[in-house]
């Protein structure tokens, strides 16, 4: 596990609790917010809406700008961006969003008044929007951005931009409905849209009526592209048996258009909010079946509740989030996911993986990682059983037919702590196979130890590796002149050689038995290319079996003395005989 998440970090992903990076495997949904996860985060301004019509950012005539002071005004100080001293003298960090908005006022070079800001109502998701106060001379302003149909019902005028200075006018209701058109066709194309808003604050006006009687100044629209890497992930996914669902605090039609972009759910059911709101459980449950479906306008509190009714249905849940309202869902989820660039402390500390690069694309590859984790445990305990056998089986002829020790508890160990380590942690390092995107996910009552598992290794390897280690053993003793029933002390020669021969065997089966146990039935001569640790722990175990048996040291510590080459070539034999007899039977279950 833990060589594991070393891999999943070099991919981005940092795994904060060691058995999540083994959930991730099994994971059959991830549900995913949009911004900065599906897409880039690298957002610009390109529309503008105000009474009067739309203007196009890029080509923004300076006239154009100044004639809607205000609009700018508020792009320019209503965020909850810090100044911090850069390399290139003092820059903004924070929400893009909201540097691409001073970015805008910047570039349009207008509503560049200096304002002193005295307080704020910050953003939070379930709001959708924040506002901040200025003083400036005589005269408090307060400046609020937020999702269009957080702020527009709060407008009770609207500003009408003009060469001449604008006026202000009432908000109608036709032109409620035209802004809400023109946000509806921004966000067709992609595009993430706020309503810009503002009034003059009396002294006395007390926090709760702050957000009242706004004039509104326009709204923007920005874009945010996807991630180039996303839609491969996204396909990845769908071959990997694992839906995406998309749940966004965004505009539908945004969250739409930008599904398209990455491939996902055509054609999808798309559900806000409002509508879940109306749902219980059981209808939630129900719109779930749908093979295509996204989120758009939900809280926090309802991403919890997707959550919540895709584990009853058995899934095995992925979820990002960023925000400290994320946290319930992250925890709640089997795999809480949070972003590591903006997401929030809060929201990292309820996460079981935190995303480095907070990219879509950096999820599937530790779900992939994750995958492999599963097959690589089983890999190592087939190994690591399989010499239980040649362990255990001297031992019960030792009982049973009152014959010679043929292995000490010693040289046992000598195997178990020594040779068999570096191996089998090989195998535990193995890189996941190339298809391990193209199946579907584990079902959830796959045990890491099954039947099959202890058959084959128990039964079939470790029986091969059993006989070969006593064949060794009695043939060493019989060319030495021994009968049954003769005993020998533990210090005869002949009784050293023949425990040594025992040992022996058991560790050239097992140096073959790692290319077994690298794929449960796939040849061991595969394409797969050969992890190089594996060569390390080959090169580690034959150097110990050496040190063991030809040094003094190993002699005088293990208990065995050096055997001769009639031995090694009697045990040739098996070792080739294991390798074939299971290369055959992989051979028959592929065909089966
Ligand atoms: P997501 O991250 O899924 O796109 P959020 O919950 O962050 O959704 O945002 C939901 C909506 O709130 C956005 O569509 C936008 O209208 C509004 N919003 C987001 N960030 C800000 C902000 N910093 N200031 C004002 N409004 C915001
Ligand atoms: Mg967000």
């Amino acid at each position: 596990l833990a060589m594991a998440t070393q891999r999943m970090a070099k991919r981005n992903a940092l795994i904060r609790h060691l058995p999540a990076a083994e959930t991730l495997g099994s994971a059959t949904v991830i549900v995913t917010d949009k911004t900065g996860t599906l897409t880039e985060n690298r957002m610009q301004a390109v529309r503008a809406h105000w009474l009067g019509g739309s203007v196009d950012l890029g080509a923004l005539a300076p006239a154009a700008a100044a004639a809607n002071p205000a609009f700018f005004e508020i792009a320019r100080h209503c965020h909850g961006l810090r100044q911090v001293n850069g390399e290139n003298g003092p820059a903004l960090r924070g929400d893009p969003m909201e540097i691409a908005l001073v970015e805008m006022a910047s570039d349009a070079q207008a509503g560049d008044t200096r304002k002193v800001r005295s307080d704020e109502l910050p953003f939070d998701s379930e709001r959708r929007r924040m506002s901040t106060v200025h003083e400036g001379g005589t005269e408090r302003v307060l400046y609020c951005k937020g999702a269009v149909e957080a702020v527009v019902p709060l407008c009770s005028a609207v500003f009408a931009p003009g060469a001449d200075g604008g006026r202000v006018e009432p908000m109608s209701e036709a032109s409620a409905r035209d802004f809400l058109a023109a946000q509806d066709k921004m966000a067709e194309h992609g595009l993430r849209v706020l309503a810009l808003a503002y009034r003059s604050l009396p002294v006395d006006a007390v926090r709760a009526v702050w957000e009242t009687e706004l004039v509104l100044a326009g709204i923007v629209g920005l874009r945010d592209p996807p991630r180039a890497e996303v839609s491969q992930a996204i396909a990845t996914c769908r071959d990997a048996g694992i839906r995406v669902i998309m749940v966004t605090g965004d505009h539908p039609h945004t969250a739409d258009a930008i599904a398209r972009e990455i491939g996902l759910a055509a054609a999808a059911r798309i559900v806000t909010g409002h509508t879940l709101a109306h749902w219980s459980d059981t209808q939630l449950q129900l719109a779930l079946d749908t093979a295509e479906i996204l989120f758009a306008r939900v809280s926090a509190q309802q991403k919890l509740r997707i959550v919540e009714a895709l584990q009853r249905k058995g899934h095995i849940v992925a979820a990002t989030g960023d925000g400290v309202n994320d946290a319930p869902a992250l925890k709640r989820a089997d795999i809480g996911i949070a972003m590591g660039v903006v997401g929030t402390d809060v929201a990292r500390d309820a996460a079981d993986m935190v995303l480095l690069d907070d990219n879509f694309a950096s999820i599937v590859a530790a779900v992939e990682e994750g995958r492999a984790i599963f097959g690589n445990i089983r890999k190592f305990l087939t190994y690591i059983l399989t010499s239980n056998i040649p362990e255990i089986v001297p031992y019960l002829a030792f009982v049973l037919f009152r014959i010679p020790l043929p292995l000490t508890v010693i040289q046992i160990l000598a195997v178990d702590l020594g040779t068999d380590m570096v191996p089998a942690l090989a195998l535990g390092a193995e890189r996941p196979a190339p298809d391990t995107m193209r199946r579907p996910p584990r079902s959830r009552d796959e045990r890491l130890v099954d039947w099959k598992l202890i058959v084959r290794a128990y039964l079939w390897l470790g029986i091969m590796e059993a006989t070969a280690a006593m064949a060794a053993f009695f043939s060493v003793l019989a060319a030495g002149g021994w009968q049954y029933g003769e005993r020998l002390a533990p210090s005869d020669p002949l009784y050293l050689q023949a425990t040594t021969a025992c040992l022996a065997s058991i560790i050239v089966m097992q140096v073959v038995n790692v290319f077994l146990c690298r794929d449960p039935r796939a040849s061991a001569f595969g394409a797969k290319p050969v992890n190089p640790l594996i060569y390390a722990g080959i090169a580690f175990e034959l150097a110990l079996m050496l040190a063991i048996i030809y040094t003094w040291p190993g002699n005088a510590l293990v208990g065995t003395a050096p055997i001769g080459i009639e031995t090694w070539l009697f045990i040739l034999p098996f070792a080739v005989a294991m390798l074939l007899l299971e290369e055959g039977r992989k051979w028959w279950l592929r065909r089966r």
